[in-house]
């Protein structure tokens, strides 16, 4: 198929590039993101590839629909920036890549509750200032505390797997318990005890109607004092303000985030020598006790190389059979 692929960064072309290489679509890349304003670029293309923040509501699939688009291919597990009702009603395909490699998303989940516990950032720098003091390092064992992990799928599996290696007694929230984190000992609580019980409480359900601020005030009330929130899921499951509120209160003694609900159109670009214009997200980067990743948690060789694959045998099959078993239905 001829395929429009937005968002592109160079390593999104090596990848697909590669992938392709055994596939034979015709790929053409563009750098701008999918937009109102964007669509009309994919006229004439069969496949449009997307990426979290590419715009995907109803006008949009109906210019897309306009110009001869009959699928969209994300290259990505979520998909809550899509509307299913809009693209089923206008015979556009969507397709998904449900997993790629949890682990890479787990991974970096865990390393932001390491590196945020053990004072990483402001450790390094000042060992390369020649300053070698311990005073406003100190960390706790995570050994013996507390995890919380709000959705055990994919990749909450695989960091209640991490965790429980580390000596931590994990409690779990999911409408769909996971077997195997059972057989690892989690035990699954209702919200509220998850909230209460958690040392270190971690984000891994997707953004829906019902999760979106599932931590909101009252959610942060019901939390321990100095606890560690993570969140690599969805920005928007997180009320920013609420969270800002509890930061400046000491409610929260540790937040590590790797996306924002307003991510779009700030996170994946080098914004470095421009004016930071959202004032919720600057207040953020002024707390001590907050590590910021720029939506980097799936950046693993393993994991885009397994991006690009699963994208392209996506459109392969719906070429082929007109349907897939990734395809996202309303
Ligand atoms: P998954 O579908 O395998 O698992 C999600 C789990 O959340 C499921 O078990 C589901 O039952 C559970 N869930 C649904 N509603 C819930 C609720 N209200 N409370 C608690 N649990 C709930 O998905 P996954 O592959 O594990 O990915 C999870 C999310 O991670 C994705 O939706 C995506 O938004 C995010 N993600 C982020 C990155 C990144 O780079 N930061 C990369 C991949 C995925």
């Amino acid at each position: 198929m001829r395929v429009a692929v937005f968002s592109t960064k160079p390593y999104d072309r090596r990848f697909l590039e590669s992938a392709n290489a055994t596939r034979g679509h015709e790929l053409v890349f563009f750098e701008p993101r999918l937009t109102t304003e964007t669509a009309t670029l994919a006229s004439g293309f069969e496949a449009v590839c997307a990426f979290v923040n590419d715009v995907l509501d109803a006008p949009v699939l109906e210019a897309l629909g306009r110009g001869g688009t009959r699928l969209v291919a994300l290259r990505c597990a979520g998909f809550n920036n899509v509307d299913l009702d809009a693209s089923q009603a206008l015979g556009v395909k969507v397709t998904r890549v449900p997993a790629y490699s949890p682990h890479a998303v787990a991974e970096h989940t865990v390393a932001l509750m390491l590196a945020l516990n053990r004072k990483l950032t402001r450790a390094a720098a000042r060992v390369r200032d020649g300053n070698f003091a311990l005073d406003g390092l100190l960390g706790f064992d995570l050994h013996g505390r507390t995890a919380g992990i709000a959705g055990t799928g994919a990749i909450g599996s695989v960091v209640a797997r991490i965790l429980t290696g580390f000596g931590c007694e994990v409690l779990a929230h999911d409408p769909a318990p996971n077997e195997e984190c059972r057989q690892l000992g989690v035990r699954y609580v209702q919200l509220h005890e998850l909230f209460a019980r958690s040392d270190v409480l971690t984000l891994h359900c997707p953004l829906t109607p019902s999760t979106h601020h599932l931590i909101n005030r009252d959610a942060l009330t019901l939390m321990k004092d100095g606890v560690m929130l993570i969140n690599t899921s969805r920005g928007a499951i997180l009320d920013t303000v609420a969270v800002i509120a509890a930061l400046k209160s000491g409610k929260l003694g540790y937040l590590g985030l790797d996306v924002y609900e307003e991510e779009a159109g700030l996170f994946f670009e080098d914004l470095s020598d421009q004016v930071l214009q959202d004032d919720v997200f600057a207040r953020l980067l002024t707390f001590p006790n907050v590590l910021i990743t720029g939506h980097q948690a799936f950046f693993t060789h393993e994991a885009l190389s397994a991006i690009a694959t699963t994208t392209l045998d996506n459109v392969t099959a719906i070429e082929r059979s007109g349907s897939c078993a990734n395809e996202l239905h309303a």
